[in-house]
């Protein structure tokens, strides 16, 4: 019987569990290297204001380039992360990387909103996790209203009083929060009154389904209405057609995310969209 004994499991041989087993460690082995070996960087993905078409910020997202297995996307890769404790220099190293580069572009005058990056459950519940975001902000000089994190329900419905705690004080350094992929885990209403939330990204999978299938119109309607009656901003992620973006903006979603705007991009793919969105939208008199 394969016994359960926290982190240490006792399990039957099989030859293809040992291959893939194998195959984890060296992945994970690979992902320690990573870290000091500049296999990572961050994509950035527009957020759109769908009312006035402006830029409101950017989402910061993970890449691995692995050297041999190519590019790993971050579905693949933080949750192993999460497993083997790499997730905290991963995640310090995505803060920083984030506040810095948008430090950077804010002084440049290529963008005045915010940086979003996303936290981990694992990330979220480090004793030292709000020290670890004062150091990234300190030491890029962001300012903290221009960072947001984006948690997800499991890491806010998860030990409500630490987690309100860990909230107010990010809420009251000046960082916004907001609730990723909303509609896919489990949210107390009453809690989420609670909270200090600035705004509710609508997951992609209800934004794929608009305008015609009935349930995600439904959905992404209630989640609008709920945000808008919470005082919350609504962000929807996944645009990747006018139809929805249409569909949207009709409902009041206020911001929207997809590559109907923008695929994620490297940094420097990213500073050639940030110089032609402005001129696009406010072009020289
Ligand atoms: P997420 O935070 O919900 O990010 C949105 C995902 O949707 C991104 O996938 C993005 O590339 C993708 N996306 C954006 N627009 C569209 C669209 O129009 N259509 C479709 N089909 N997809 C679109 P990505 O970059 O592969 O990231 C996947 C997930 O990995 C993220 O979901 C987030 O949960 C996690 N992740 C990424 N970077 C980090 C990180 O630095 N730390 C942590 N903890 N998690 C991360
Ligand atoms: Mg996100
Ligand atoms: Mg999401
Ligand atoms: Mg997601």
């Amino acid at each position: 019987v394969a016994k359960d004994l926290g982190r240490n499991r006792y399990q039957f041989y099989s030859p293809d569990m040992n291959a893939r087993t194998l195959e984890r460690l060296t992945l994970e082995g690979d992902l320690r290297r990573a870290i000091d070996g500049n296999q990572l960087f961050l994509a950035y993905q527009p957020q759109i204001d769908l009312t006035h078409r402006r830029l409101t910020g950017l989402e910061a997202l993970a890449r691995w380039q692995h050297p041999t297995l190519g590019l790993i996307p971050p579905d693949q890769f933080i949750p192993m992360a999460e497993n083997s404790g790499l997730i905290e220099p991963i995640g310090a190293w995505v803060l920083e990387t984030a506040c810095r580069q948008q430090a950077a572009w804010i002084a440049e005058g290529l963008i005045e909103g915010t940086v979003s990056v996303n936290v981990s459950l694992h990330q979220f519940r480090q004793p030292n996790f709000i020290e670890v975001v004062a150091k990234a902000l300190s030491k890029s000089g962001l300012a903290a209203c221009h960072l947001e994190l984006e948690v997800t329900e499991s890491v806010v419905m998860h030990d409500l009083d630490r987690v309100m705690e860990t909230l107010d004080t990010l809420r009251s350094l000046g960082i916004k929060l907001s609730i990723d992929d909303f509609g896919t885990g489990y949210s107390s209403l009453s809690h989420l009154k609670q909270f200090p939330i600035y705004r509710l990204k609508i997951d992609k999978s209800f934004t794929q389904g608009l305008p015609h299938d009935r349930e995600s119109a439904a959905i992404a309607s209630a989640i609008i209405s709920l945000g808008k009656n919470l005082g919350l901003e609504v962000l929807a992620e996944g645009i990747e057609t006018t139809e929805q973006e249409q569909y949207l903006h009709s409902l009041a979603c206020d911001a929207g995310q997809g590559y109907l705007f923008a695929r994620p991009m490297p940094a420097p793919a990213c500073v050639d969209f940030l110089r032609s969105f402005s001129t696009a939208n406010h072009p020289p008199s």
